[in-house]
């Protein structure tokens, strides 16, 4: 099975070379504006619509008006027809289902911010990325590209920071049937997440340590006055801490996600919008905030990739209910123990929410019962 996946990478150019980006992001613009106007005079005065075939007819002509087009590598400029062709399907499409649509607009200067290599032109050799008509620009290669690289974007930030998106194809290959069938999972907050087996994955401690070291950063940055040297030592700083925690983050939940579908074939988890919303602001400290959805955002697509199932579950009663007897009862958040007044089930409170979980993700999955209990 082949599927797309997209790298993405921070550009280090010289000024030099900014300023050569930016030259092409000008003249992709340029054009991407004179191709509108093409249509929009055709489809207003003329009651036709242009093809994009129609519109690269016109590109040699154009580059004889302003030779400046002949810097930028010429699929990129196609690239530009590409683009400005998808959105006016786009807009006919809305048209045709009687939507509200807006033909599509003129882009000044902060409003057009990448542009495409769409097949070839460009080659990542070592740590910089070889693009036909600017040349070799560093690149901060954080982690291996696999696949078969198919376009290469390049993007300005609104920081000015440019970064490139390599789309590649990746073969994946399903992995033999997991050794275990079926497993729930309940995220939670005093542990990273329960296992409805009994086992569960502690918090990181760089969670808690991490959180204190930026808050007393930034205590530290709000104290200095605008402007400072100072001020900006200390924002660097904060940025500094920012960017580790983020990457601390990532290996964890790679490394989590990755155990979770090597192990099971049948994989349930709830679903995180609602989740959070129930669980409210009160708890829901940032980085559990976030490190829950990268870890779902991981294990969807490494499940996808190894042939496992993933079951969504509405968390509504997942932790009130008694996987044993059905009962509902409310919980206080304080109180850690499930104890069923009704069947006298006692387990851990998020032990119990995974096992809820299990259920409602198999009976989603359409999964026979019988595997229901581990
Ligand atoms: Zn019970």
């Amino acid at each position: 099975m082949k599927r797309r996946r997209s790298f993405v990478f921070r550009l280090r150019p010289t000024k030099k070379q900014r300023r050569i980006l930016q030259g092409h992001l000008d003249e992709c613009r340029w054009l991407y504006n004179q191709f509108l106007e093409q249509r929009k005079l055709s489809w207003e005065e003329l009651d036709q619509s242009l093809t994009k075939y129609h519109q690269q007819q016109f590109l040699p002509l154009m580059k004889k008006e302003r030779p400046s087009l002949l810097s930028v590598h010429s699929q990129v400029l196609q690239n530009v027809g590409d683009r400005l062709d998808k959105a006016m399907k786009a807009f006919f499409r809305r048209v045709k289902s009687n939507e509200k649509a807006g033909f599509p607009r003129f882009r000044g200067v902060h409003r057009y911010d990448s542009f495409c290599y769409p097949q070839s032109g460009f080659a990542v050799e070592g740590k910089h990325i070889k693009l036909s008509k600017i040349g070799k620009i560093r690149l901060s290669l954080h982690r291996p590209i696999s696949g078969k690289i198919k376009t290469c974007t390049i993007k300005r930030l609104p920081s000015d920071k440019w970064e490139v998106s390599l789309s590649c194809e990746v073969e994946t290959k399903p992995l033999p049937k997991a050794e275990v069938e079926s497993v729930g999972i309940d995220l939670g907050i005093e542990n990273f997440a329960f296992l409805s087996d009994g086992s569960k994955i502690d918090n990181p401690s760089f969670f808690r340590s991490s959180e204190k070291r930026l808050a007393k950063a930034q205590r530290a940055l709000s104290k200095e006055k605008k402007g400072t040297k100072k001020r900006s030592l200390r924002g660097k700083r904060c940025a500094k801490i920012h960017r580790k925690i983020a990457n601390q983050r990532k290996d964890f939940c790679h490394k989590e996600s990755r155990k979770i579908v090597s192990k099971y074939q049948n994989i349930c988890i709830e679903d995180l919008k609602v989740k959070k919303m129930i669980k409210g602001s009160y708890y829901a400290k940032t980085i559990t905030d976030v490190s829950w959805s990268q870890f779902r955002q991981y294990l969807t697509y490494k499940a996808e990739e190894a042939g496992r199932s993933l079951g969504i579950v509405n968390p509504a009663y997942t932790t009130q209910k008694c996987n044993n007897c059905g009962e509902i009862e409310k919980k206080q958040i304080s109180q850690r123990e499930h104890c069923c007044k009704n069947c006298g089930y006692t387990t851990h409170r998020d032990h119990n929410a995974s096992q809820n979980i299990l259920a409602l993700g198999l009976h989603s999955l359409g999964v026979s019962p019988r595997s229901l209990r581990l």
